[in-house]
C-alpha cells in the first residue's frame, strides 16, 4: 500500500472517467478538506506530524491518497489522532476484496472517532460514526467529503473524543 501526499497525487486514480476540467474544479475543493484535517489536528493538538499512523506521518498528517502498488485506481484519506482515539476520513470505492479493482461509481464516504478498548465485551474498540454515504457522482463524493470533514469537527467540538473514550474509564460498566 502506497501513501500518497496530496499535491502529489492525482484525483483522476479516484475518479478515472471524471469528465474533462472536473479533476480541476475538485482541487480547491480538497484542498479545503486537507485544511479542515489540520485544523482538526490543531485542535487535537496533534500538530502536522501527529498522525496516528505512518501514513499520515510521511505525507505531513493532512488528506493523502492510498493506493495499492502498481495498480492506478485509489482512494483520498486521513487520520489524526493517537492510536488510543483516532479520527478517520476516507473517501473510496467500497471494494469487495483487496484485489478487486472496479472503478467507481459508486463512492463511499466515511468518517469515523475511535477508541482502542482493553475490554473484552467491546471487542477491540468503541466509535462514533457518520452514516456510510454512497455517492454515484464524483461531485457528489467530493462534495460528501467536505461534509464528512465538517462532521469530524463538530465532533470534536461537541465532545465525542471524551464520549468514545469514556468506556474504558468504567471498570464495572
Ligand atoms: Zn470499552
Amino acid at each position: 500500500m502506497e501513501a500518497i501526499p496530496l499535491d502529489r497525487g492525482d484525483i483522476r486514480w479516484v475518479f478515472p472517467d471524471a469528465d474533462q476540467g472536473q479533476p480541476a474544479a475538485f482541487r480547491p475543493l480538497l484542498a479545503e478538506v486537507d485544511a479542515r484535517v489540520r485544523h482538526l489536528a490543531a485542535r487535537l493538538g496533534a500538530g502536522p506530524d501527529g498522525a496516528a499512523d505512518e501514513h499520515g506521518r510521511e505525507t505531513g498528517g493532512g488528506l493523502w491518497f492510498r493506493r495499492v502498488e502498481g495498480i492506478h485506481l485509489a482512494g483520498v484519506f486521513a487520520l489524526v489522532g493517537t492510536p488510543a482515539l483516532t479520527w478517520t476520513l476516507g473517501l473510496y470505492v467500497p471494494r469487495r476484496c483487496l484485489w478487486d479493482i472496479t472503478p467507481g461509481p459508486p463512492w463511499e464516504v466515511h468518517a469515523e472517532v475511535v477508541a482502542g478498548c482493553d475490554r473484552d465485551e467491546c471487542r477491540g474498540d468503541h466509535s462514533e460514526e457518520m452514516d456510510g454515504w454512497i455517492h454515484e457522482s464524483p461531485s457528489d463524493a467530493v462534495t460528501g467529503l467536505l461534509e464528512a470533514a465538517d462532521w469530524l469537527l463538530a465532533r470534536q467540538a461537541d465532545g465525542a473524543g471524551a464520549r468514545v473514550a469514556a468506556h474504558r474509564d468504567q471498570p464495572n460498566s
